[in-house]
């Protein structure tokens, strides 16, 4: 996996993912402040259809029981007139939710109703009269008493409700006659309610509730204490998002009931509805808007792989034919197929670097190769050179002969073989006669002539195994490997014998004294036998010069 791709693509998908978010929450709000608003004005607009319908019909209750006790059938007639109570039944008729509909005397005494249910009961002290004998009345929702065995309530399973209204019956003179009352069913509230809300009100979770001035729920019976009212409700005609203390928040609009002139109830009808509810086209909203969202961020991240794969892809390629090139496959060809001109722009380059590189690699090789070549030459010449130095260290200038240095070397080697070998070696030693004479008398150049003459001879008479060397100015040294002294007498004296009879050149005729001895096994070093032969040649000397001297002293 290739982290550049994938940290594209996760800052890609994050980023969209976070403006998705940031889109949802600001559209979220600004459409829940909207629906709230929208939705709290519904409400509030039920409420005041409620209300208002429930004052129309309070005050229309009321009109009625006025109307009724201002007329001159209740005026001036006596209250057992069957006139009236037929009055009482047809004005009864009027209206389904009344429940009884009645006339008390000025003593607080029932004369006549419509249903003949309470008549002969005393009802002083009842609300209605009492409130009913100074002037029109409403009385508040309250539970049946007398009449509560006596009616059936309208709806099952709730106890039977009134709200009362009366008015008082004067006579012609003002006087107080008696009080006319009715009570209406409270069913009728639900009526007026049930017309009020929408259809979907319940799906949509709305409910309506009727307070009276305490703050406490007369309607609907189900929620009558049960439901506990917050006291912070909006103001009248408003509306607020509400917290009931049931662990849901409500968006809740209130509005007042006008119920009449004279008796103010202090009615008033809240509508409530879950703000979940409420809000509920909001949170579709937003679950779409973070569909989309993801739907984007997916899109976004998609995106992000195929554009970082376009990217890192050729690059990889490059990186690991560079590496092929790195190892020595310097065939292999830098190139990329890529839409991205950068990346064909970064594969140009490399190609160029390459080709430069691998150019000057070429040329360091080959200038590597010429080096070693003339190197090589040098060290030819030098080991020539050494060469030629060490025969020139070795050899004597003026007779072309191997010098001391060299014989001095051979003794010591013939030494060594003869240690390990046990055969013996002659070592002769030869000396110009009277040279000293010849430089005088004709020069050193003449001298020197001499010399090369004799040594000259002194190499021709010895064998091709012999070694012969010039080992002080006019003193010469020869080397007779496995010889003894017979055999070195006889070199010995080939020697002397070719230069007495030579022609020397501008002095004529020289001579030289030979001395030779043989090297032995009692020998402590190669200089033994040289110091015997030197001092044969002294002896040769002694006895007369151009003679051969030599013993086996060495080999005894
Ligand atoms: P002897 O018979 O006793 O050997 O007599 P000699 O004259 O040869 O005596 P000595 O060995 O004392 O003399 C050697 C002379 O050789 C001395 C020196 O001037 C000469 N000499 C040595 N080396 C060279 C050389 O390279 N060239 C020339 N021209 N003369 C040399
Ligand atoms: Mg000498
Ligand atoms: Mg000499």
């Amino acid at each position: 996996m290739n982290s550049f791709r994938i940290r594209l693509t996760l800052l890609f998908g994050g980023l969209s993912l976070v403006a998705g978010l940031a889109i949802t929450l600001y559209i979220g709000q600004a459409a829940s402040a909207r629906m709230s608003a929208a939705g709290g004005e519904a409400l509030l607009g039920i409420g005041k259809t409620a209300a208002n319908a429930l004052g129309e019909t309070l005050r229309e209750r009321e009109r009625e029981i006025v109307l009724i006790s201002q007329r001159p059938l209740f005026v001036q007639r006596d209250f057992d007139d069957a006139e009236i109570r037929r009055a009482l039944e047809q004005a009864k008729r009027t209206y389904r939710h009344y429940a009884w509909m009645g006339v008390a005397d000025a003593d607080g005494i029932v004369r006549v109703e419509a249903d003949g249910l309470l008549e002969g009961e005393r009802v002083g002290q009842r609300g209605w009269f009492v409130g009913g004998r100074a002037g029109p009345f409403i009385g508040d929702v309250h539970d049946a008493v007398l009449l509560a065995k006596k009616i059936a309530a309208p709806n099952p399973g709730e106890p039977l409700r009134f709200v009362d209204f009366a008015a008082p019956i004067h006579d012609g003179q003002g006087r107080l006659r008696g009080v006319v009352a009715t009570h209406a069913h409270w069913s009728w509230a639900g009526d007026v309610l049930r017309a009020a809300l929408p259809d979907r009100a319940a799906d949509a979770g709305i409910e309506a509730f009727v307070l009276n001035a305490r703050n406490e729920v007369i309607y609907p019976y189900e929620a009558v204490g049960k439901v506990a009212v917050p006291a912070a409700l909006p103001g009248n005609g408003g509306f607020a998002a509400v917290d009931w203390g049931d662990g849901e928040t409500y968006l809740t609009g209130r509005a007042a009931v006008r119920s009449a002139a004279t008796t103010d109830l202090g009615w008033q009808v809240v509508v409530r509805q879950p703000t979940s509810k409420a809000l509920a086209p909001v949170a579709e909203l937003q679950r779409t808007l973070l569909l989309l969202g993801g739907i984007a961020a997916v899109l976004f991240m998609f995106a992000a792989y195929r554009l970082a794969t376009a990217f890192s892809q050729p690059v990889e390629a490059l990186a690991a034919t560079a590496q092929r090139i790195a190892q020595g496959d310097e065939e292999t060809p830098l190139t990329v197929r890529s839409d991205i001109r950068e990346v064909r722009g970064l594969a140009d380059s490399l190609r160029g670097m390459t080709a430069q590189l691998l150019g000057r690699r070429r040329e360091l090789q080959e200038i590597n190769a010429t080096l070693e070549h003339k190197v090589q030459e040098r060290t030819e010449e030098l080991a020539a050179a050494n060469r030629a130095l060490e025969k020139l260290a070795r050899s004597d200038a003026l007779t072309g002969l191997a010098n001391r240095l060299a014989a001095n070397e051979r003794l010591h080697g013939e030494f060594l073989r003869m240690q390990r070998s046990g055969r013996s070696y002659a070592v002769l030693l030869m000396d110009v006669d009277f040279f000293k004479r010849v430089n005088d008398t004709h020069g050193h150049e003449a001298g020197d002539l001499v010399l090369r003459h004799v040594a000259a001879l002194a190499a021709a008479a010895a064998r091709g195994t012999d070694f012969v060397a010039r080992f002080g100015g006019e003193e010469f040294l020869a080397v007779l490997p496995e010889t003894d002294l017979a055999g070195a007498l006889v070199v010995a004296e080939k020697i002397r014998a070719a230069v007495a009879d030579g022609e020397a050149p501008v002095v004529g005729r020289v001579t030289l004294s030979v001395g030779v001895a043989i090297a032995g096994s009692a020998d402590a070093n190669e200089d033994a036998a040289v110091n015997r032969a030197d001092a044969n040649l002294y002896r040769a000397k002694a006895e007369g010069r151009n003679r051969v001297v030599g013993d086996e002293a060495g080999t005894a």
